[in-house]
């Protein structure tokens, strides 16, 4: 229905692969376009009306993510990318923690949300604590009752798991954390442009998301953190822009967000994030999952009727994305006859190598739909896959 939004697809490629990077809209490309040839300069120190008007709509967008999660704009620090917003969190944490504290995450995070925590706790001298997942793909809420406690620092878990596909129970973890006293992050790149989120609602202290996932340009995260915790946390990096007084004797830094933006930051990619997110709220984020939902149905009834098919956790718990195996066939040589038909999908452990182990898998096969995607993509991928199976037998 939106496919002609997105000049690159009007190739002859079946895009199934928006859970590892989306598509960009037409009105992304030109009005990006129009920035550089009108209004680009510098942000937050020129003089001139160029600086002034580039300054205007990068606090804009700002202003636009915000509104996009029940936020204020204060709150939105502007980053390279979700990972950059959690090493941000993490690294100031690996400051603030000691030995005795813990920080709890789950068996199915993605990379981005682990290992910066594993470092943290490693520098600080803190435990670092990984919860279970049950075999349907849900959380193991009584694995993480046992191992939240007074101790807990942080809980970092994902929104959406870029596996599994399952919405995970934010608003109890969340009240269980606040309970102990432990802040949560939350790693909503998976769920920014499938779900309507308040951090309101939500009550979370941080979350992260990558403008990329949400039909945006690389090179634009975005960490919204509460006022506290944003003043809390040290600086990740210095230079430009954070500081409030310099001195021989030492500097003083400005408040949240300049405090975590330091040096030139990423106007025209912050600038197309707005853009973006305009884009998806003209059509709506409840139409967009409604969309997805159908397709996902079509897909997992296509998908249960080959032999031998292995999903990762229960496929009726799937939301727009889905990770399966077929027994005995390696998904590389799928993924390669896949390829030669111009099928894109992914293949691999997706960067959740410890939630791979938990099923006993070293990689699998995963379809992600976007916006864009139709009923005519799901049915060239089961035609294609079919295909590729039979070669296989
Ligand atoms: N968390 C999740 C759940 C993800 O799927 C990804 C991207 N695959 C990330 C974090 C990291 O995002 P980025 O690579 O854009 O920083």
């Amino acid at each position: 229905m939106y496919k002609k939004d997105f000049p690159i697809l009007a190739q002859s490629i079946t895009y199934l692969d928006s859970a590892a990077t989306t598509q960009k809209p037409k009105v992304l490309l030109n009005q990006t376009n129009t920035f550089y040839k009108k209004d680009y300069a510098n942000v937050h120190r020129g003089t001139c009306a160029l600086a002034n008007q580039a300054t205007t709509l990068y606090e804009e967008a700002r202003q636009k993510v915000a509104d996009f999660i029940g936020a204020e704009s204060k709150n939105i620090v502007f980053t390279k990318g979700a990972t950059e917003a959690i090493n941000l969190v993490a690294s100031g944490y690996a400051q603030m923690l000691k030995e005795g504290d813990e920080v709890l995450v789950s068996i199915a995070e993605h990379h981005a949300n682990f290992v910066p925590w594993q470092q943290a706790c490693i520098k600080s001298g803190a435990t670092f604590k990984v919860f279970n997942i049950l075999p349907d793909g849900r959380f193991d809420m009584n694995d993480f009752k046992k191992k939240i406690s007074p101790k807990t620092r942080v809980v970092a878990v994902g929104h959406i798991s870029n596996v599994l596909g399952v919405v995970n129970p934010i608003k109890e973890i969340v009240e269980l954390a606040h309970k102990v006293g432990a802040k949560v992050l939350l790693d909503a790149a998976q769920s920014i442009s499938h779900l309507p989120i308040s951090v309101k609602d939500l009550d979370v202290d941080y979350l992260a998301f990558s403008g990329h996932k949400v039909y945006g340009p690389t090179g634009i995260g975005v960490l919204y953190g509460k006022t506290e915790d944003l003043n809390e946390l040290p600086p990740y990096q210095f230079g430009g822009d954070m500081i409030d007084e310099v001195k021989v004797e030492g500097t003083t830094f400005a408040l949240a967000p300049s405090k975590f933006e330091a040096g030139t930051p990423p106007i025209t990619q912050a600038i197309g994030l707005g853009i973006s997110l305009d884009y998806i709220k003209k059509i709506g984020l409840e139409k967009i999952q409604k969309h997805e939902k159908a397709l996902m149905k079509s897909l997992i009834k296509g998908l249960k009727e080959i032999p031998n098919i292995q999903f990762l956790g229960d496929p009726k718990h799937k939301t727009a994305l889905v990770s399966f195996n077929i027994a005995g066939i390696h998904p590389n040589d799928l993924g390669f006859i896949l390829a030669k038909e111009n099928i894109c999908v992914r293949i691999g452990h997706h960067c959740a190598m410890p939630l791979h182990t938990y099923f006993k898998m070293a990689a699998s096969m995963r379809v992600s739909f976007g916006l864009y995607n139709t009923k005519q993509d799901v049915q060239n991928f089961l035609n294609a896959f079919h295909k590729a199976i039979g070669f296989f037998k």
